[in-house]
């Protein structure tokens, strides 16, 4: 790796620090219904925040979670959520150069957006579903049209994405229909769909696969540790969000195993 390409990656990470704080606004904003725009306030005294105090990561660590106004402890959400977009940004720039790649885009912004409705899912039990269905439609649109091809490719891309959405579509929406909303909640629907955008239906099963498999995990982990309550209600989307990415840096590796083993 040449010194280039690390230089890349350290600027993708601090793009992802920004981009995190972004995140963070819109987790809030989407939550209180209003709408984006305005300078960054503390929530609890909403004294504007000065610039210096804005810096991601930082400045939460520098004031020890605290807001420099009133005091008042800051959610940790917001260090977290802008360092695990760092986090994404530095994968997706280890894995494509982002100067004459555009994967690095693809795969850097679409993972990003779905920290939005992770966090809102696990603090609320709630999902932003207008939000969810643009990032659904943004994504399935990319996967038709690049990279540029002919007429025949992108038609024939375009039925692949809507098998993708018919597949969410089913397997989703079955499972709250016949459960009754016990198993899985409308939100999850609606985050499926942003899977079966940014994936296509190959990639789309094995996140699927992927997100029961760690969210079984996890949820066993939970229940030994003590940590989880029989009957309690554990959010799916964050389960789903690591299926997710699971399938979009090993899918093409997985599928490839998977039919190589049923041959
Ligand atoms: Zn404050």
């Amino acid at each position: 790796m040449d010194i280039q390409r690390i230089l890349l990656i350290i600027l993708a990470a601090a793009l992802g620090g920004v981009l995190g704080s972004f995140a963070n606004v819109l987790v809030i904003r989407w939550h209180e219904d209003s709408s984006i725009g305005g300078r960054s306030a503390c929530p609890r005294c909403k004294t504007t925040i000065k610039p210096r105090h804005l810096i991601p990561i930082f400045s939460w660590l520098w004031l020890r979670g605290k807001c420099a106004y009133c005091g008042k402890s800051i959610h940790y959400q917001y260090p977290i959520v802008e360092a695990l977009v760092a986090i994404l940004g530095i994968i997706a720039a280890v894995r494509h150069d982002p100067l004459t790649d555009p994967m690095f885009w693809f795969e850097f912004l679409f993972s990003m957006t779905l920290i939005v409705p992770v966090v809102m899912d696990i603090r609320w039990q709630e999902v932003p579903v207008e939000y969810l269905i643009g990032v659904a439609v943004l994504s399935g649109l990319w996967q038709v049209i690049y990279p540029p091809s002919s007429m025949e490719d992108i038609l024939a891309r375009f039925y692949s994405i809507a098998l993708a959405f018919l597949i969410s579509a089913v397997f989703f929406g079955l499972q709250i229909v016949v459960s009754r909303q016990k198993w899985l909640g409308l939100g999850d629907l609606w985050f499926a769909f942003a899977m079966a955008g940014i994936l296509g239906w190959q990639k789309l099963l094995v996140g699927i696969y992927m997100a029961y498999v760690i969210g079984g995990v996890v949820a066993f982990v939970g229940f030994v540790a003590g940590k989880f309550k029989r009957g309690s209600r554990l959010p799916f989307v964050p389960a789903l969000f690591a299926g997710t990415m699971v399938a979009l840096w090993y899918g093409d590796r997985i599928t490839a195993w998977f039919l190589h083993a049923i041959k």
